[in-house]
């Protein structure tokens, strides 16, 4: 935390130096002491002051100054810094002004000039007015600050992006809060590019892309060495399930996350059904975990980096990175996991990140206090969110597709005990309709054809998952839905008798694919992206182990 500032403003060089010294000799210790010439000069620094989110603890001025006087400054001043301690040093002739002054800016104090000796007429005074702001002073939060607004999507994006890092930061509304805005405006001042992003000590981002931010935030986006062992695609249980057994065996092991580590279970609030948690763990306790015993195995994760493309050059398996750069590796693991369905009506797009968020969008749950909110869907992933958003929202109803919610039992028991949560079964999303943010939906009851209208504050959307093999869909072979077909699953004429049996069309090796290993050899996937997963927590890190293993048998063989 930066010091706090005693501001002194004098256009008189030689009391200001005088006053300087003075005040330094006694306060140096504790306060950074700020003296400057004009009223003028000052406000334009207090500015920068608070996007560096600095403080004020006293404005020490003098009244008598030719482009602004004392009072004036103290009237915009404190504008900025309310809190801060007000003295003005005054000659016998300003009496007057400084009487009027009390009732006007509020000031603490006014001191006549010469204030010679200090310990006698200065340091008695501001002790007492210093010991008093300390004690009642609440001082700015020290870190990364976003200020933004509900309905920008890069601003959701953004929060979200810090939140699954746990990266701390305080967020500023800018439609709520006009300080926020004032910051915003300092700087850009069209408030056309949100969020600002404010580090501390000064620096600012606009509207960053995600790689831009994690970089500024000290996280790893670019790989060390341009060859590994091991690469893995995706973060999630499977991927850093896998990455701990292979940095544990000493391989080099390189993890590549297009967003944040964690995947979908780093979304989840409280994961009830993984093995030796008996009261439940949160997705972001669970990833905090794996991530830190990664690392500690020595295994690279960089964030905000996705990869586009795999290919195969020799022995090699290459990854070319959103950022065009490539990295090979002798055995590569597919483990992007899976995604929800976006909505395809109508205004759903424009609607994204401003009130319309997919999956656990829990950096807005917030947001939503005593207000009324959707859940769309009906499996584990939308019971949980349902549950969660009923600590805060005023009420939560839950559009389910069927007759019944399609999750686990424990948790559809939550959902009927809870006062909150009402579920429109039989239900089906219509229309979604907002001008800059979302403000009704409409929906139909499939069995009796009716038609309602609800206001809506948000919507967490939680259906079907689809997955993430985008980046092999030319290389190996998937089911008809996009799943990763791996061991058995590639073996033609499977159900006839073993003499039939035939690898995939293109396989070169006198083995059969290894169970996890996909119709390229060398090319393992594990998780929700493989085709016959069960879309669990413990299935995704148990596949990532035993993908490890058979990935250690691969290159033993090379
Ligand atoms: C809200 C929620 C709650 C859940 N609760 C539970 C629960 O209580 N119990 C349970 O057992 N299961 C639960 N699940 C399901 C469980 O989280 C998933 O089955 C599990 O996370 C799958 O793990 P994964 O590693 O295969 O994939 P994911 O968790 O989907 O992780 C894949 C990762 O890969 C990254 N990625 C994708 N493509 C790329 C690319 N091209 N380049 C770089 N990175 C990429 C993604 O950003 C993601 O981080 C829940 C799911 C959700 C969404």
């Amino acid at each position: 935390m930066p010091k706090p500032v005693i501001f002194t403003i004098d256009d008189d060089a030689s009391v200001l130096n005088s006053v300087e010294r003075d005040l330094r000799a006694h306060y140096g210790r504790d306060y950074r002491i700020l003296p400057i010439d004009s009223g003028k000069a000052a406000l334009d620094y207090l500015k920068k002051m608070q996007q560096r989110n600095e403080t004020v603890a006293l404005f020490l001025v003098d009244q008598r100054m030719p482009e602004m006087s004392g009072v004036e400054f103290l009237e915009e001043g404190i504008k900025a810094y309310p809190q801060a301690k007000r003295v003005l040093l005054t000659a016998y002739a300003d009496t007057q002004a400084a009487i009027d002054s009390i009732n006007e800016v509020g000031l603490d104090y006014y001191l006549m000039k010469p204030w010679h000796p200090p310990e006698e007429r200065l340091y008695p005074v501001l002790d007492e007015l210093l010991e008093d702001w300390r004690v009642h002073v609440r001082l700015p939060y020290e870190g990364i600050r976003v200020a933004g607004t509900l309905w920008s999507l890069s601003s959701h994006q953004v929060k979200d992006f810090l939140t699954r890092h746990q990266i701390p930061y305080q967020w500023l509304d800018i439609e709520k809060d006009p300080d926020a805005r004032q910051l915003v405006e300092a700087i850009n001042s069209e408030v056309t590019k949100l969020p600002v992003v404010f580090f501390p000590g000064g620096d600012t981002l606009l509207q960053p892309d995600l790689i831009e931010l994690a970089e500024k935030v000290g996280l790893q986006t670019r790989a060390a060495l341009p060859f590994y062992d091991i690469v893995v695609v995706g973060s999630g249980p499977a991927g850093l399930a896998a990455a701990v057994y292979a940095g544990s065996e000493g391989y080099r092991c390189l993890v590549i996350e297009r967003a944040a580590p964690g995947g979908q279970a780093g979304s989840s609030p409280k994961i009830e059904n993984y093995l030796g948690f008996p009261t439940g763990i949160s997705g972001d306790d669970l990833t905090r975990r794996a991530v830190s015993q990664a690392k500690r195995f020595g295994v690279e994760i960089l964030s905000a980096q996705e990869a586009k493309q795999v290919f195969v050059k020799d022995a090699y398996r290459m990854i070319q990175l959103s950022d065009e750069t490539e990295i090979s590796c002798h055995a590569l693991l597919i483990a992007t996991g899976a995604s929800f369905h976006t909505l395809r009506m109508p205004g759903a797009v424009e609607l994204t990140g401003a009130g319309i968020y997919y999956g656990a969008a829990y950096t807005e749950a917030m947001n939503y206090k005593d207000k009324d909110v959707f859940v769309v869907g009906g499996a584990n992933s939308a019971a949980q969110g349902a549950i969660y958003l009923s600590q805060f929202a005023r009420k939560v109803r839950v559009l389910i597709r069927g007759p019944q919610p399609t999750a686990s039992k424990y948790l559809i028991d939550a959902l009927e005990q809870n006062q909150k949560i009402e579920l429109l079964r039989n239900t089906d999303l219509i229309e979604v309709k907002g001008k800059n943010t979302l403000e009704q939906i409409i929906v139909k009851n499939t069995a009796s054809a009716e038609m309602q209208t609800f206001d809506a504050s948000a919507m967490f959307v939680f259906i079907g998952v689809r997955p993430q093999s985008q980046l092999v869909a030319d290389l190996v072979k998937c089911d008809e839905k996009g799943y990763i077909l791996t061991g058995a699953e590639l073996i033609v004429d499977k159900r006839s008798s073993p003499v039939d049996r035939k690898p995939p069309q293109g396989w070169t090796l006198e083995r059969d694919p290894f169970l996890l290993e996909t119709s390229v050899p060398g090319i393992f996937a594990a998780g929700d992206v493989r085709f016959g997963t069960s879309h669990r927590v413990a299935s995704a890190v148990g596949e990532g182990a035993i993908a490890f293993a058979l990935m250690k048998e691969y290159l033993k063989a090379l």
